[in-house]
């Protein structure tokens, strides 16, 4: 057996370490290394040539999109993944490839905050942009904003602020009303959620977070079922050229074997500092799907396997908040999240995003959980005596 067989086992941690793989053959390595050519030998008729030029198609690619659909759907062999060099090259080939003058689209209010400058682009080509509240659909008439729309773009858990909107009741009012839907996947990981199985049209995400997990890689993908969906997004890539590098998805795919691990871990270490958070006085609004006092965490418990590695808080103000960071010795202060070293940062200081200014985003690593728990008290402590 090479390729994944789900009639062995159809759990996340034998997938994993399968997917995408191509069948044994005597003395080739099991993941094949990356594939280097702008060009492939291409005789006579090129009808039915599945490798021409290195901006249409690629090996290394192909092996990775197919690891990418078999995690987002691994119920339906027929879906298809497209990467791109990174997510935002994903989420603006969906928006720009199918949104034209006159069409409607309903983006979240918090989301990924380059969404703001796509938003100003899509208008400027004439596309007309609705905003919708990332909670809140439970209230009157907020489905009405659906109304004419052709794509509902969903980000749950929403980053930063992790909010979690219904993918299953959203996705039937948007197909009741004609809309496409997408969900940006990249903070749960398709390990954590299934947008395609919870209804949407489209998963897109950023693989340069959790996907990858070494932040060493910038990559972007997005999975559907519908292939002349697939194709037309295909087809933006070809235009605009958001390739990824051959030596990029090959990282990527290699890094997919240990997803499972990571992931599971990472969940496991965000619960615990997220509940090491709650009992802090200095510290306000704790934000985790996975803890049971979070707004979202009965909705998460629904449609998510596993929580994620983001968790999200408020310190008193701005100082109070660059003190804890600075004094962090096993979470480093940088932007992204995913990773297996634990970060954090100060979303402020950013601009953007609605938030504080002493509101931190932890990315919780794989380090040991009291390793991590013991070192945020700490610094939390010092922050708050240097306040007196
Ligand atoms: C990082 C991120 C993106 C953008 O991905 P890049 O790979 O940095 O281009 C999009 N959506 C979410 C939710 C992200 O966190």
């Amino acid at each position: 057996m090479s390729v994944h067989d789900r009639s062995v086992s159809d759990a996340d941690g034998t997938r994993v370490v399968r997917a995408g793989l191509p069948e044994e053959e005597p003395y080739a390595p099991p993941l094949p290394g990356p594939v280097f050519a702008a060009h492939y030998h291409l005789p006579g008729d090129i009808e039915g040539a599945p490798y021409a030029y290195g901006r249409d198609a690629n090996p290394t690619w192909s092996a990775l999109e197919r690891a990418v659909a078999a995690l987002e759907a691994p119920q339906d062999p027929a879906a298809e993944a497209v990467v791109f060099a990174s997510g935002m090259g994903a989420i603006s080939a969906v928006l720009l490839s199918q949104l034209g003058p006159g069409q409607t689209v309903v983006l979240p209010s918090d989301g990924y905050n380059l969404l703001a400058a796509l938003r100003a682009r899509l208008e400027g080509f004439g596309v007309q942009v609705r905003t919708a509240p990332t909670d809140g659909w439970d209230e009157p008439g907020r489905l009405d904003v659906l109304a004419g729309a052709r794509l509902l773009w969903l980000e749950t858990p929403s980053n930063p602020g992790l909010d979690v909107c219904d993918i299953r009741r959203l996705a039937d009012a948007a197909h009741e009303r004609g809309a496409l839907v997408a969900v940006d996947n990249t903070l749960a990981t398709p390990l954590g959620q299934r947008p395609l199985e919870l209804g949407a049209d489209l998963a897109v995400a950023s693989g340069t977070k959790a996907l990858t997990g070494h932040g060493d890689v910038l990559l972007g993908y997005i999975v559907c079922r519908d292939a002349e969906l697939a194709a037309s997004v295909r087809a933006w890539r070809k235009t605009v050229g958001a390739i990824p590098g051959p030596m990029e998805a090959w990282l990527a795919h290699r890094s997919l074997a240990t997803l499972d691990v990571r992931t599971r871990r990472q969940a496991g270490n965000a619960l615990a500092v997220a509940e090491a958070l709650t009992a802090r006085p200095e510290v306000s609004d704790v934000r985790h799907p996975g803890l049971p006092g979070d707004d979202a965490h009965a909705l998460a418990v629904r449609q998510m396997s596993r929580y994620g590695c983001v968790v999200s808080f408020t310190l008193p103000d701005k100082a109070y908040a660059e003190r804890f960071l600075s004094g962090l010795r096993l979470v480093g202060e940088a932007t992204s999240f995913g990773g297996v070293r634990s970060t954090a940062e100060r979303r402020g200081r950013w601009g953007g995003d609605a938030v504080p200014e002493g509101f931190v985003r932890l990315s919780v690593g794989v380090e040991d959980a009291a390793d991590l728990v013991a070192d945020i008290r700490r610094s939390l402590d010092e922050a708050r005596t240097s306040a007196q």
